[in-house]
């Protein structure tokens, strides 16, 4: 089995992380004797994008020894976890090396501010600093553990557009850059070591791709390289069935859809952001999400599909604090382009709208945003009568057997038993159902439904 494997902030934040980095790469390519090596994909240390992009603030307000002093203190940093890792000759050359691409990012930051402008692409090309210097140290680790790895330099195989801080790669010219430059590599036995988050125009002017964005290279990556799965690792054992805040012994979701990713993302379970996996799930490459601290755990993995199977759901999602607003025609029916009216008040107060229900004579909307409630609402009243009803919350059953299984909703509804149900809505999509009750009551409705669906007693 091919793999990308794909290490967060944490997992590489000092020698001790990556050392674990290490050990679990070892035995992946260990327990897959006849595969090809892993290829690694890592975030910079834990901070670092933070620290760089304050210093380009503090460049952009002339401040350079303000901005200069934090990379002087990145580069001690890096130094200091090369040498708890690394040692002798090649020690020598991996100092020799951060101290040369510090010192001159250095001495950029220091015209910049100097000019008092950081331009996008001059913010990219700091920013990128982060990355370059953690996947370097990842690759001269393993060799010090006489694992053979290459540095791979990620802006010669990620190939994007110019949007700066938020580049779109470029799948076919990235996938022959992959086959050009990745490869060969692991053909010849190595692993290769790149860095997430970055990449470069056809030009060779350095871009990244967003925030978070590493797991979206690991992505690209696996896609154009074709890998059988791409490994995220981080420092959660992977999605829960429920927000442990809410729900005290949530359980781990084993497989979930990335539909299903996506509803759950939606409310704030915040692992991965499921649109940057899109790439490999649209060529049906699983990903699995693992905990490098705890390696042993399975893990979650995401797959187009889902299991799709069995009789229970995947998971439960709330969001609390929500307000209802009731609106009821005021011709006691609905009339026509009373909907579009509607929600062209929501559009034009930029308030969006999670539960819509309707009857006949009313809609009921639920919102979390209630900044512009009042301008909303005043403008409702021009053409309908409106109530609201405040701390109210959101309940969402998640699972891609709702549409096949309808007993399922029933036992929702039973198990809630008790509970007064404000609003009740189904997806289109079928795989998600919304209960709007009591914020007062969803502590208690959580519980039950988890009970009912993920307690030991469940019999799914
Ligand atoms: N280092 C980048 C960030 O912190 C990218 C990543 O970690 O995914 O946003
Ligand atoms: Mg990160």
């Amino acid at each position: 089995m091919n793999v990308i494997m794909k290490f967060g902030g944490t997992s590489v934040q000092d020698a001790e992380a990556m050392t674990r980095v290490i050990n679990i790469v070892r035995k992946q390519w260990a327990d897959n004797p006849t595969s090809r090596p892993p290829v690694v994909v890592v975030s910079a240390m834990s901070k670092v994008t933070d620290r760089l992009v304050e210093t380009g603030r503090l460049a952009a307000e002339r401040k350079g020894n303000d901005a200069t002093q934090i990379i002087g203190d990145l580069l001690t940093r890096h130094l200091g976890v090369a040498a708890s890792l690394v040692q002798g000759p090649a020690l020598d050359e991996l100092q020799a090396q951060l101290r040369a691409d510090f010192t001159a990012l250095q001495g950029d930051v220091r015209k910049w501010a100097d000019a008092g402008e950081v331009t996008p692409a001059a913010a990219d090309a700091l920013q990128a600093m982060g990355e370059l210097a953690s996947s370097r140290m990842v690759a001269a680790a393993f060799r010090q553990q006489g694992v053979d790895a290459a540095w791979v330099d990620s802006r010669q195989v990620l190939v994007t557009d110019a949007e700066h801080s938020a580049a779109v790669p470029d799948i076919e010219a990235t996938t022959e850059r992959c086959q050009a430059i990745v490869a060969p590599k692991t053909a010849a036995g190595q692993v290769p070591v790149m860095g997430g988050f970055i990449g470069a125009t056809a030009d060779g002017v350095t871009t990244t791709l967003g925030r978070g964005g590493s797991d979206y290279s690991a992505a690209i990556f696996g896609a154009c390289l074709d890998v059988d799965e791409i490994q995220i690792w981080t420092d959660v054992d992977g999605m829960l069935t429920a927000d442990p805040r809410v729900v005290p012994s949530p359980v781990l979701v084993p497989e979930l859809s990335f539909d299903e990713a996506s509803e759950l993302a939606y409310f704030g379970a915040k692992v991965l952001h499921p649109s940057t996996i899109l790439p490999a799930v649209a060529k049906n490459i699983p990903v699995r999400i693992l905990n490098s601290r705890r390696p042993e755990v399975k893990g979650t993995m995401i797959t187009a599909r889902g299991r799709g199977d069995g009789h229970t759901l995947t998971a439960l999602a709330c969001k609390r604090g929500v307000t209802v607003i009731d609106i009821t025609s005021s011709r006691m029916l609905m009339a026509f382009g009373f909907l579009r009216r509607l929600f062209e008040v929501f559009e034009r107060f930029k308030t969006p709208v999670d539960v819509v229900t309707t009857s006949e004579v009313s809609v009921s909307v639920t919102v979390d945003n209630t900044r512009r409630l009042d301008d909303i609402i005043s403008n409702l009243r021009n053409f309908a009568e409106v109530s609201t009803e405040a701390d109210m919350a959101i309940v969402c059953i998640v699972g891609e057997n709702l549409r096949s299984d309808p007993a399922l909703f029933a036992r929702a509804v039973t198990s809630l038993n008790g509970i007064p149900l404000r609003l009740v809505s189904q997806a289109a999509s079928r795989r998600n159902i919304t209960f709007v009750l009591k914020d007062a009551d969803v502590v208690d409705a959580m519980n039950k439904l988890h009970d009912q669906f993920f307690g030991v007693k469940a019999g799914a």
